[in-house]
């Protein structure tokens, strides 16, 4: 970094205004006039304001004539003391947004056999060059790009230049700083520099799906990809890798069966995947090192290299990601990307900061960078370059990865408008594809009628949310490691019960719902983030025996895969996952981290009855109504006392064979002896040993339901 020492500072803050401060130590910060100096000609500048502040004179000037932003200007005082005109807060008006917004799809380096050329939006820059090196050469070579209308630069450059690196060297405010190409699909190890790659040779085809309809016949699952495979008895060669998820290893007598064949048999839709672009954390060169979830993006348009068998070779992670979601794809399990468009990693070492600085960035009131996110930066997506680049990487995962659906973290640091624009591109390119998010209430410089946020919902009906209060009342608080939701023994939060099953829509005229439709509720009680269930459940019913602990761990889970909505479960909740009693284990090892295969077989039988409900889920329409009426219309609630509540799914024949379902969930320790409603024999599809989707057995009038478990009964 480069510290330019100036005599005074003078800043564009808005297309017409320049701030000026002058230091107290000489003259006293005065000066009664200010000018503006560009090639031979000298404008005057009028002084509109002037505060004194503890070390300098604050001067806010008007400038006379258009400032044309990328040329060098210079700012006199009445001393004769010169300084440049430095960008500053001008770069976050909505003039310069609307001046500089480029709408055209060529960003980024774009290679042909005998000549590349090369775009980048810098509009403040005063000058910017390109750094080339041929593969394993040490030597650079510098061209200068040219300069077009709406901050565009620009160059061809001839030759074949497969396999060169490159970066940009960028001069704004008289500073140059070295930058990888937010746009590169490319990068040499570590995301040093960017690489340009003939995408003729990343041309893989595609094993397509049918479109994927109604987001509520989705059920999603969870997994890191390092996770996956890493576990010493997973019977997977290439650990860590993406190149695992081909594997098909036989069956061991400690984990039993292993691989992606276990999930195509949990009979789950989704395989959501923490984030795959290349993120910073883990080394490249050496992963096993360290480990990370990947929520430190660094390149948001490149696969992240320490999954690769080489990652050396720029083709090696992007030919095994698109072969791995092959794989996923031809065991029918679609794919969805989580994507963290919230931040980057590190603010000042981002291309974003180092290519436009100011830009991509909210700031606070002060100017100083907000930190709604919690890591120091959060990305201003309100900008119209910023969601243009969203939206730019969304599509080009979709198009050329194939991916099924996004996950955005800290979505609530988004804004709305971004949100529905994401969706609209989505929806051309693959209807069906699902987009959910993380819509938290965030402290970020954003009007809150603006954010992505679980509370405007409503604005963005296409979208879905992890549902917090689900979680809440089914689990108990994630925060307060003591509080109990139903499945822990809590008999206090019922009525929420009621509305996490019936897709926290509204359902009575008085109750508003958190949703529009059930197709936004993602219903969850466990994901990577803080304690897995089993050891939250550990602490907060240490009173009670494993046996008993472990039965609630499997209610809450079946009252997730029979809530409408969309059920998501964490890989190995189906198995108690346990991390130990570590909340918090983004950087923890693997043995911490790791999907447990052993734990796996231990559990089988818990995997099985889980494994049951999904297919019963799958098995009629009725559990998985997608829209507000439906439910509406057929869900009940005619037994709520105590710890037993009874969920009825009435009339709903034109949905599956069945006419009616009924759901009891029982959180209390003592058997308990219920009546039926209708006439007639109900058959027995689930009661607490087993879960089918075929009867198991009949029962009429009333039913026995035994202490901490779930029974479900159907009738035609
Ligand atoms: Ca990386």
């Amino acid at each position: 970094m480069i510290f330019i020492k100036r005599e005074f500072e003078a800043y564009l803050d808005e297309m017409d205004k320049i701030t000026i401060l002058l230091p107290m130590g000489s003259y006293h910060g005065d000066s009664a006039t200010f000018t503006l100096l560009f090639e031979e000609t000298t404008y005057h500048l009028e002084i509109v304001d002037k505060k004194t502040l503890p070390n300098m004179v604050k001067y806010i000037c008007k400038a006379e004539t258009t400032i044309s932003i990328g040329s060098k200007y210079m700012v006199a005082d009445a001393h004769g003391r010169k300084t440049d005109l430095q960008i500053g807060a001008v770069i976050r008006t909505e003039a310069f947004d609307e001046a500089f917004f480029y709408d055209k799809n060529d960003l980024g380096a774009i290679y042909q056999k005998g000549e590349t050329s090369f775009t980048l939006w810098a509009p403040t820059a005063s000058a910017v060059k390109i750094k080339l090196k041929a593969p394993k050469s040490k030597e650079d070579i510098h061209y200068s790009l040219i300069r077009e209308e709406k901050g565009i630069w620009r160059i061809t450059v001839q030759g074949d230049l497969e396999g060169f690196l490159y970066t940009y060297l960028v001069c704004v405010n008289l500073v140059w700083r070295e930058a990888v190409d937010p746009y590169a699909i490319a990068s040499s190890m570590n995301s040093e520099e960017a690489v340009i790659i003939d995408r003729e040779r990343m041309n893989i085809p595609k094993v397509p799906l049918p479109p994927f309809m109604e987001a509520t016949d989705a059920i999603i699952y969870e997994l890191h990809i390092r996770d996956f495979s890493s576990h010493p008895k997973s019977g997977l060669i290439q650990k860590g890798k993406y190149a695992a998820f081909s594997e098909e290893p036989e069956p061991s007598p400690e984990a039993g069966e292993t691989g992606l064949s276990y999930i195509e048999k949990l009979g789950v839709t989704h395989v959501e995947l923490l984030p795959f672009n290349d993120y910073g954390g883990v080394d490249e060169a050496d992963p096993d090192k360290a480990y990370n979830w990947g929520y430190n993006p660094l390149l948001f348009n490149v696969p992240e290299g320490s999954y690769a068998l080489d990652a050396s070779d720029p083709y090696s992670r992007i030919v095994e990601l698109k072969e791995m979601i092959n794989t996923l794809h031809r065991k029918d399990l679609r794919v969805i990307m989580d994507v963290v468009y919230n931040h980057v990693y590190i603010r000042e070492d981002s291309s974003f900061e180092k290519i436009v600085p100011g830009y991509y960035f909210r700031h606070d009131e002060h100017g100083m960078p907000s930190n709604g996110t919690g890591v120091g930066n959060d990305i201003a997506s309100e900008r119209k370059m910023v969601r243009k680049f969203i939206i730019d990487s969304i599509k080009f995962w979709l198009e050329e990865y194939d991916v099924d659906g996004f996950r955005f973290d800290l979505m609530g640091i988004l804004d709305v408008q971004s949100m529905k624009a994401v969706k609209e591109a989505v929806n051309i390119i693959k209807p069906g594809a699902i987009l959910l998010g993380e819509g938290w209430e965030l402290n970020t410089p954003l009007a809150a009628d603006r954010k992505a946020m679980i509370m405007n919902a409503k604005k963005m009906p296409e979208i879905a949310f992890f549902n917090d209060m689900v979680r809440d009342s089914v689990k108990g608080s994630t925060f307060n490691m003591f509080d109990r939701g139903f499945a822990l023994g809590n008999t206090h939060k019922t009525h929420l019960l009621k509305q996490s099953l019936s897709g926290s829509v509204q359902t009575e005229p008085n109750t508003k719902g958190l949703f529009l439709e059930p197709t936004q509720s993602i219903n969850y009680i466990e994901s990577h983030d803080n304690h897995t269930m089993w050891d939250k459940i550990s602490v907060c019913n240490s009173h009670e025996d494993e046996e008993t602990r472990m039965k609630r761990h499997r209610l809450a889970t079946s009252v997730i895969l029979l809530a409408q909505g969309i059920p998501f479960i964490h890989a190995g909740q189906e198995f108690f996952r346990t991390k130990g009693g570590e909340e918090n284990s983004y950087k923890s090892p693997d043995s911490v981290n790791h999907l447990d295969w052993q734990r796996k077989q231990q559990h089988l039988e818990n995997v099985d009855y889980l494994r049951g409900l999904i297919r019963l889920r799958k098995s009629h329409k009725a559990f998985r109504l997608s829209t507000t009426s439906q439910i509406q219309q057929h869900v009940r609630f005619p037994v709520e006392k105590g710890h037993l509540l009874m969920y009825h799914l009435s009339e709903v024949n034109t949905y599956g064979k069945w006419n009616h379902l009924l759901v009891i969930f029982h959180n209390g320790l003592l058997t308990e002896t219920l009546a039926l409603p209708l006439h007639g024999e109900w058959e027995v599809l689930v009661d607490e040993n087993v879960a089918s989707d075929c009867p198991i057995r009949k029962v009429q009038g009333e039913i026995q339901v035994a202490p901490i478990s779930m029974v479900v009964l159907a009738q035609y």
